[in-house]
């Protein structure tokens, strides 16, 4: 039987803080959330390992590093209001609400929904809604929204994502074509749109209207 929280704590020294994630508030994050029940459970004991994993559909729950980084730079303290497209096995949405005061996630296929949704009841959050949509148009009834994090790879910026971003809001999401992207952080200054990039990573298609083709 593993010991779940040491492969945590583990993954967090040898996976995170090596490569430079900092803030306390991620790290304390990523030792909480039991990562190993968003995926199957023949694959539980691989939940801590430095890789992505299937979670059905052809789609992944992203490496443990690329969660903390994209995380960390949404820059949470606590009161905002924040936007995933891409729920896929939850475990994001989970890391977003320790660190938010509300998460509003999206998802495309509506079996993955389904599971993660019953995972994070399960967990007792309160404060994650999920939806099954084309989230390249984003939730306008809930915009503004202070961060958004997009979990799947995009030819381009979809503009709803953009028009629901807050004043100082923050937008991250992985740009490129369909084998790898940079990922890429969207700010929304007095001055402007101010776009930065992270580095590169591979996601799986984000498909839907601001996206590609399905
Ligand atoms: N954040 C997830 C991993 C995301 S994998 C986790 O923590 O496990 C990417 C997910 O984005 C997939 O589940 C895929 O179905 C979904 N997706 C792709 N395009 C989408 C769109 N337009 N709207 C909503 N979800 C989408």
């Amino acid at each position: 039987m593993i010991n779940f929280k040491k492969a945590r704590d583990r993954m967090v020294e040898t996976q995170l803080i090596s490569r430079g994630i900092r803030n306390p508030r991620v790290l304390e994050a990523m030792r909480k959330v039991p990562r190993h029940l968003f995926v199957d459970e023949a694959l539980r004991d691989q939940a801590y390992s430095d890789y992505p994993l299937p979670i059905g559909d052809k789609q992944t729950i992203s490496q443990p590093y690329i969660v903390a980084l994209m995380t960390e730079t949404l820059d949470l303290q606590g009161h905002e209001k924040v936007l995933e497209i891409g729920t896929g096995s939850g475990y994001q949405a989970a890391i977003l609400a320790e660190l938010a005061d509300r998460v509003f996630t999206i998802e495309r296929y509506p079996n993955l929904a389904y599971r993660a949704n019953q995972v994070l009841q399960k967990l007792g959050y309160k404060n994650i809604v999920t939806r099954v949509a084309d989230g390249t148009l984003g939730w306008p009834d809930e915009a503004p929204f202070d961060g958004i994090l997009v979990t799947a790879g995009a030819p381009r910026i979809p503009q709803p994502l953009v028009d629901q971003l807050a004043p100082e809001g923050r937008l991250v999401i992985p740009l490129g074509d369909r084998l790898s992207q940079e990922l890429a952080l969207v700010e929304r200054t007095e001055k402007g749109i101010h776009q930065t990039y992270l580095g590169g990573v591979r996601f799986v298609d984000l498909v839907g209207k601001w996206g590609w083709e399905g």
